[in-house]
């Protein structure tokens, strides 16, 4: 459903008003398929030499994918495959309308959750203990050198075990990454772990964004932006009785947990955008969400369908705003921020997809189809440029 979407944006709402070179990259699962997946390489190789690149939603093929599209393998899922390319971090925004309300009623700016994607017990080792013994952590130097062995418990009975651990390298990658984006954002960046608890590995995670942040302590003072460490309990206190408008960097399992808080706290999947942004300043702008496959096969049995595009529309403008402050075209900007402009006023004049007026306040009665709302948009576009 996105990729009939992502047409009619580039044909209603970006082509007849921007004179863009546009470097286009098929991610279609078919033509991912003919081209044994290369063309998805090509396309991150090509975010790394332009700078900015927008993506529509892809399907992850799953073992049905894999048949309904007569496809040579279960290809791997593009973002998993982009990002290792980039080597980035994903930051999940919501978009805030009047007449949407979030869940938390204090909440006015966006709270935009940056997630570690690496590590942590998402690359762990597990054990269940069947008796009593001994569990230990050892540490072997490659090349000889002393083991380190520390006792994690002395069991008498049943019980668990995990391992787990993380790389300096990702960690600061990740930090530089926030760093990057806060910039780019303007917005406070907050980093909440349990070093209390956990003085070595999140004492580590702490460290290293201190580190960091000291490095761009400039930077930060020119942008009149600031850096708060907190524990995680009090993040998630102070995150839900603030009025938003920070980068919540979360460790890799806060951040699973915390973005679909986050979500669901602002109201639509529909309304929540994505970027990709490498330690070295490149970015990749998306939907957060997927392909929306449902309304797709309604759409394929002829039925009207109401989509939400305003997320994909707002990837459009994330990148094309962004290309406009590389190339410094204030015109660019302008353009992309109108356009924004357009949509929220677009909702908050009461047209909106089904998604929105289920939450919508003051209450609508009437929904737009897909192509409606994008319409809608289209005409006062054309207004307001
Ligand atoms: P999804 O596309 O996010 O949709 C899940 C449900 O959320 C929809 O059925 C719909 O609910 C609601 N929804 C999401 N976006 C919406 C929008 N813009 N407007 C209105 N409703 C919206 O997840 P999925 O159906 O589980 O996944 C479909 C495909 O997307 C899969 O192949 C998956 O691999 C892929 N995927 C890609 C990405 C990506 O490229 N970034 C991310 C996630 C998933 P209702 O059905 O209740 O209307
Ligand atoms: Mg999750």
């Amino acid at each position: 459903m996105t990729r009939i979407i992502w047409h009619l944006i580039k044909e209603k709402l970006i082509l007849p008003f921007l004179d863009i070179d546009l470097k286009y990259y098929d991610l279609g699962i078919k033509h991912r398929d003919e081209t044994d997946d290369k063309v998805t390489v090509e396309s991150a190789y090509a975010i790394k030499e332009f700078g900015v690149g927008v993506k529509c939603a892809t399907i992850t093929p799953n073992a049905a994918r894999v048949k309904e599209y007569n496809l040579k393998q279960q290809w791997k899922s593009p973002n998993g495959t982009i990002r290792s390319i980039l080597d980035g971090t994903v930051f999940r925004k919501p978009i805030i309308i009047k007449n949407i309300p979030p869940a938390v009623r204090k909440w006015k700016k966006p709270i935009i959750i940056g997630r570690h994607a690496y590590g942590d017990i998402y690359k762990d080792v597990e054990i269940v203990v069947d008796g009593p013994g001994t569990a230990e952590i050892v540490f072997t130097p490659e090349g000889g050198g002393e083991k380190t062995i520390l006792k994690i418990y002395d069991f008498k009975g049943k019980g668990v075990i995990m391992g787990m651990h993380n790389t300096e390298k990702s960690i600061r990658s990740f930090a530089q990454s926030c760093i990057n984006y806060a910039l780019s954002e303007k917005v406070d960046l907050w980093f909440g772990a349990k070093d209390t608890i956990s003085k070595q590995y999140h004492g580590f995670f702490r460290d290293v964004f201190a580190e960091e942040v000291e490095r761009v302590r400039d930077k930060f003072g020119q942008a009149g932006i600031h850096y708060r460490y907190l524990l995680i309990d009090d993040a998630v206190a102070q995150v839900i009785k603030s009025e938003g408008g920070m980068l919540w960097a979360c460790m890799n399992y806060d951040g699973d947990v915390m973005s679909d808080m986050v979500a669901t706290g602002f109201g639509s999947l529909g309304l929540m955008t994505s970027v990709l942004v490498s330690p070295d300043g490149k970015f990749e702008y998306e939907a957060a969400h997927g392909t929306v496959m449902r309304h797709y096969y309604e759409h394929l049995k002829g039925k009207p369908t109401s989509t939400n595009s305003i997320a994909s529309i707002f990837a459009w403008t994330g990148a094309i705003s962004k290309r406009g402050e590389l190339d410094n075209t204030p015109d660019v900007i302008r353009f992309a921020k109108t356009l924004e402009s357009v949509v929220i006023q677009t909702v908050e004049s009461g047209i909106m997809t089904k998604d929105l007026m289920l939450i919508a306040e003051p209450p609508v009665t009437k929904y737009a189809l897909t192509e409606e709302f994008i319409d809608a948009v289209a005409e006062r576009l054309k207004k307001a440029i």
